[in-house]
């Protein structure tokens, strides 16, 4: 890679002007590892510089991030995700004992589903059962065995989850 990688910690307003956006809340902190809570939940968005658009879902890259996040930030759970051409890390903390190893999921909000149904031209609750369906088959789809949900539907993708394990995702629309 020829450009070093930068990453930046958001301060606590650009982090909720971000998590803010239906695409950050789609994909949030539902429960700590260590001790089950499932709420009050601190939000740590970091801007990552120097990973051209191609690069950005290589695992390879995306494990170097979240290794350098662990090092320097001590923040074990990342999840990647892109928005208006930038590319982030969303993390959260446990409001209980500070912990970092945060499970994410997607929560099917009114907001994001109007969002996406807007994109591509889809009845929302057409586009709700699709994605029912598609969570009860596997919460995680890996890019191998992805679904296309907007096939036929011109290049763009509904929600695109990539990751490795339960670590990361990049999450595109
Ligand atoms: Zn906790």
């Amino acid at each position: 890679m020829n450009t070093p990688i930068q990453t930046r910690a958001l301060t606590e307003q650009q982090a909720g002007e971000l998590t803010d956006t239906a695409k950050f809340k789609a994909l949030r902190p539902v429960r700590c590892k260590s001790c089950g809570n499932t709420y009050d939940f601190g939000r740590r968005v970091f801007w990552i510089g120097g990973v051209p658009k191609a690069e950005q879902r290589s695992e390879s890259t995306q494990a170097l991030i979240a290794y350098h996040l662990k090092e320097r930030n001590g923040v074990s759970s990342v999840f990647f995700k892109t928005h208006r051409n930038e590319f982030y890390v969303d993390s959260a903390v446990c409001g209980r004992y500070g912990a970092t190893a945060i499970e994410f999921d997607i929560e099917l909000s009114n907001e994001m589903l109007a969002e996406v149904s807007r994109l591509i031209g889809k009845p929302i609750e057409e586009m709700r059962s699709e994605i029912d369906a598609l969570a009860d088959r596997k919460r995680v789809v890996p890019s191998s065995s992805r679904s296309d949900v907007g096939a036929g539907r011109g290049p763009r993708s509904v929600v695109t989850c990539e990751g490795r394990g339960d670590r990361s995702f990049l999450l595109t629309f």
